[in-house]
């Protein structure tokens, strides 16, 4: 599967679609969702383009790969829902068609800020 440069995200990245911006460094974006599902919910994109978590896995680099699972805990402790300054929260990433992914661009979903209640509704 081929990277799609107009999925939302890349838009969003490239500037040409707004973002409510939560955090960004060198290796990622984090904004808010539009969709909110709980009080706090936001994503964390890596800034190169990789479909999802398997693609990223695949052909990322050390750096990348480090510097944005860093970014998720720094992002929730800026965010006050990290375990260690706030109750916790939770973390999904959706891959593919059977995951639910409907943005072809890697992203976590960092959700809390109130109970999230349970994992999986069948
Ligand atoms: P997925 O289902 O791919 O895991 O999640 C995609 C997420 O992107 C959804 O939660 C949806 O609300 C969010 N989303 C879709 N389009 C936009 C947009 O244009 N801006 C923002 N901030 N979020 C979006």
């Amino acid at each position: 599967m081929k990277y799609d440069e107009n999925n939302i995200f890349a838009k969003i990245l490239r500037g040409e679609i707004p973002c409510k911006k939560i955090y960004e460094d060198d290796y990622v974006l984090s904004f808010e969702d539009v969709n909110p599902q709980k009080k706090t919910h936001v994503l964390v994109i890596p800034k190169g383009k990789y479909i999802d978590l398997d693609d990223f896995n695949e052909k990322a680099s050390k750096d990348e790969i480090n510097g944005f699972f860093r970014a998720i805990t720094l992002i929730a402790k800026k965010l006050n829902i990290s375990n260690l300054n706030g109750n916790g929260y939770r973390v999904i990433s959706n891959i593919g068609e059977d995951g639910g992914q409907e943005v072809p661009h890697l992203h976590f979903h960092l959700i809390g800020g109130e109970k999230v209640g349970k994992m999986i509704q069948k």
